[in-house]
């Protein structure tokens, strides 16, 4: 980037702890914006008083009105306007799409100074695979909104992410291990700041260990792809048995078939023959 900065807006990622983690680009584009838009004008204050700046800050949200985002876009028409979130890189579970939409419709130039980013900063330190991932964000609060989302998620073979806060991790964890089953998982917790931790292990192990612990801070959960383990016949006719006793035929087939991702009609025939007998 040369020192003239062209007018645009510019979707500007922030440290998510570390204040050295925030680029030269970065602090660029905040000196030679005209406009900073902001989630919360305390916390990005406290990050421009670390680079000895002072400026007029905009409240941003994608819920702000027409009005707020055509104030921007005009400004950007001519000017350097600077979006950034409270911390990381903005519209990753951060306000900014309607206005990087509503820039992009009017022809307005968007570009980005890109960095820190909770999500990709928790896949890259977990240990699972990094070749295909799913962001999920935040899940629903609500037990059974949560359970819809995973049951939707647990059939995708990614590694997923999902954004965490302390007083819902125990009944995340848990969630996610009775709908996703056993599989390796990472809790990365205060990523970039002094007491950093990433915690690995089964999801069955990490539900237990926080079932009555409300670790501090902010938290990212990484859960690893299915795992392809091939099919024992004898583990189906178990899990049909055990299926049997308390459903009809076809709704145990159903859910031993979803189980272990197995056609529903052989499962159904399968289960026939054991109810009689066979
Ligand atoms: N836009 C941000 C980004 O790019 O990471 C995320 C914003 S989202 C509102 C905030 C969530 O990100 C937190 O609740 C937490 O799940 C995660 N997060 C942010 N900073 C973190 C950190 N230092 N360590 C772990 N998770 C963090």
């Amino acid at each position: 980037m040369t020192n003239a900065i062209d007018s645009g807006l510019y979707i500007v990622a922030t440290p998510i702890g570390n204040l050295a983690d925030l680029s030269q680009r970065a602090i660029a584009l905040l000196r030679a914006a005209d406009i900073i838009a902001v989630e919360d004008s305390r916390v990005t204050g406290k990050l421009l008083n670390h680079i000895g700046l002072k400026k007029r800050m905009r409240p941003y949200h994608d819920h702000s009105s027409e009005r707020d985002r055509d104030d921007l876009l005009a400004a950007a028409q001519n000017g350097v306007v600077v979006l950034v979130s409270d911390a990381g890189t903005p519209l990753i579970s951060d306000p900014g799409y309607k206005l990087v939409r509503a820039a992009r419709e009017a022809g307005i130039a968007v570009s980005t100074a890109p960095g820190p980013s909770a999500a990709i900063a928790a896949l890259s330190i977990s240990g699972l695979p990094t070749d295909r991932f799913l962001f999920a964000g935040f899940l629903p609060s609500k037990a059974k909104a949560r359970a819809d989302v995973l049951a939707e998620l647990g059939d995708v073979k990614s590694t997923l992410v999902f954004y965490e806060s302390g007083p819902r991790l125990g009944a995340s964890l848990a969630a996610m291990a009775e709908v996703l089953g056993n599989r390796d998982a990472a809790v990365a917790r205060e990523l970039t700041k002094r007491f950093e931790e990433v915690v690995c292990g089964g999801l069955d192990e990490l539900a237990a260990r926080y079932v009555d612990v409300e670790p501090k801070g902010e938290i990212v959960v990484v859960i690893g792809p299915p795992t392809e383990k091939p099919v024992e016949v004898g583990d189906v006719d178990a899990a049909l048995r055990e299926a049997l006793e308390t459903l009809p035929v076809s709704k145990a087939a159903g859910q031993v078939a979803k189980r272990f991702g197995l056609d529903r009609s052989e499962v159904y025939a399968r289960a026939t023959a054991i109810k009689s007998g066979k």
